[in-house]
C-alpha cells in the first residue's frame, strides 16, 4: 500500500533497532511513555518492544478517548438516552464501554433506547433532519483530533436552522493530561514522550514546549508507522544521551509546527475550557476538557436537558486507573484475559482498539 508500506519496511525498521542498540547507554535506563494509544496498538501490533534493548521501556500513556471517559459520563449517557424523546448518537466503540454497575450503551440499546451509531458527525445531523419530531443528541468524545469535526456538524446545525438537535460534549485536551501525569502525586519516571501524531496535526508542537523546557523532558511527536516509532525512539534516545529537553518533529509530513490554524481558530470560536472535567483513571484535572460556549448554550444537551454531572468510582478491581497513569501494564490485573475481555470488559483499556488492554490481548507482545 503506497504510503504505508514505506515506513514499514523490514530492513529499515531491522537498521533502525541496530542503531537504537548502539546509542542506547546500558548503563543507564530509559523509559519513554508513549501518551497516545495509536503508538500503543502500533507497538503491540509490529512487536517494536521485541526489537529494543532490555533497557528501553515504553509506557503506555491515557491517549485513548474512549479509556478516559469515566463511568460517571457513560451514566449520564445512558440516562439520556433512556428518554422516550432522545435519539442518542455515539461512535461504535462507546457502546461496550462499562459504566456504573456493569452497564453499558450496548445494554440500555438491548433494554430498548434508542442508540444509534454513527460513522461521522453529519450522519447525527441527518438524523435530525430525517426525525423533526425526536431530539437528537451527538455523543461527542474524543481528543483535539476529533473536536473540528464536532465543530463541523455545530456549524451545519445552525446553517440548517435544526431545533432538535444538541451535543453532550465530551471532548478534552492532551496538554494537561500529560501534565497530570507529570505532577501526580504518584509519578512515575518518564525521560521523555513520544507525542501523539493525529492530535499534533491539528495543535502543531508549540503546545509541548513547557513540557521539555520547564520540566526537562524530551517530546518527540511521531507517525504511527513502525518507522515512524522506530526512529522517534532513537531521537529521544539521542536527546537524553546529549542532554538536551527539546521538542522534536518526526512525524514532519503530516505535522507543521504551527497545526492547523483553521481547526484552532474554528475550535477556539464554538468551545471554552471547562474549570474541571473528571478523566477516568486520572481524576479531575483543571481546563482539561471544553464546553460550548455560551452562544450556542442551545445546541448544549447537559443545559438542554438538564443533565446532572454523575462522578462514580471505577471498578476497584479494575487497573485501568493504574494503567492509564503509566503505573501499571495489562497483565498486573488480576481480570485480565479471564473475568476481562473484549467481548466482556470490566474496564474501558479492554474495549477501544487503542486500550493497552486490548492491544495487549490482541497480539500479547507488552513487556
Ligand atoms: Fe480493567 Fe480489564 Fe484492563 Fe483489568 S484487564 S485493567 S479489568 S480493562
Amino acid at each position: 500500500m503506497k504510503y504505508a508500506d514505506e515506513f514499514r519496511d523490514k530492513e529499515l525498521a531491522t537498521g533502525l533497532a541496530r542503531a537504537i542498540r548502539a546509542k542506547a547507554d546500558p548503563s543507564r535506563a530509559y523509559r519513554f511513555m508513549e501518551f497516545c494509544g495509536g503508538h500503543t496498538h502500533a507497538i503491540a501490533r509490529y512487536g517494536l518492544e521485541d526489537m529494543l534493548p532490555d533497557n528501553v521501556r515504553m509506557i503506555h500513556g491515557p491517549g485513548c478517548p474512549v479509556c478516559v471517559l469515566p463511568a460517571g459520563r457513560i451514566d449520564m449517557a445512558i440516562a439520556l438516552a433512556e428518554r422516550p424523546d432522545i435519539i442518542l448518537c455515539v461512535y461504535g466503540d462507546l457502546m461496550r464501554v462499562p459504566g456504573s454497575r456493569g452497564s453499558s450503551l450496548l445494554k440500555a440499546k438491548a433494554r430498548g433506547a434508542d442508540i444509534r451509531m454513527v460513522y461521522s458527525t453529519l450522519d447525527a445531523i441527518a438524523l435530525a433532519e430525517q426525525n423533526p419530531s425526536r431530539e437528537v443528541v451527538f455523543f461527542a468524545i474524543g481528543f483535539e483530533t476529533t473536536t473540528p469535526p464536532t465543530a463541523v456538524m455545530i456549524r451545519a446545525a445552525e446553517k440548517k436552522s435544526l431545533t432538535n438537535f444538541s451535543v453532550f460534549c465530551n471532548h478534552v485536551l492532551t496538554p494537561p493530561a500529560m501534565r497530570a501525569i507529570l505532577d501526580s502525586d504518584t509519578p512515575i519516571e518518564i525521560d521523555g514522550f513520544v507525542g501523539p501524531a493525529h492530535v499534533s496535526t491539528v495543535i502543531g508542537t508549540e503546545p509541548y514546549a513547557p513540557f521539555a523546557r520547564d520540566d526537562r523532558k524530551p517530546v518527540v511527536i511521531a507517525g504511527f508507522e513502525p518507522l515512524d516509532m522506530m526512529q522517534a525512539i532513537l531521537m529521544l534516545i539521542e536527546q537524553v544521551n546529549d542532554g538536551r529537553h527539546e521538542v522534536e518533529n518526526q512525524y514532519r509530513r503530516a505535522v507543521a509546527g504551527g497545526g492547523n490554524q483553521r481547526a484552532i481558530k474554528e475550535v477556539a470560536a464554538l468551545f471554552e475550557l471547562r474549570d474541571q472535567f473528571e478523566w477516568r483513571g486520572l481524576g479531575s484535572i483543571p481546563a482539561s476538557a471544553l464546553k460550548l460556549r455560551s452562544a450556542f448554550a442551545h445546541l448544549d444537551a447537559e443545559l438542554r436537558f438538564a443533565m446532572a454531572e454523575r462522578v462514580v468510582a471505577d471498578n476497584p478491581a479494575c487497573e485501568c486507573p493504574a494503567i492509564l497513569r503509566g503505573l501499571k501494564k495489562p497483565v498486573d490485573c488480576k481480570l485480565f484475559g479471564t473475568a476481562c475481555t473484549p467481548e466482556t470488559p470490566v474496564g474501558s483499556c479492554m474495549v477501544s482498539s487503542e486500550g493497552a488492554c486490548a492491544a495487549h490481548w490482541t497480539y500479547g507482545r507488552f513487556r
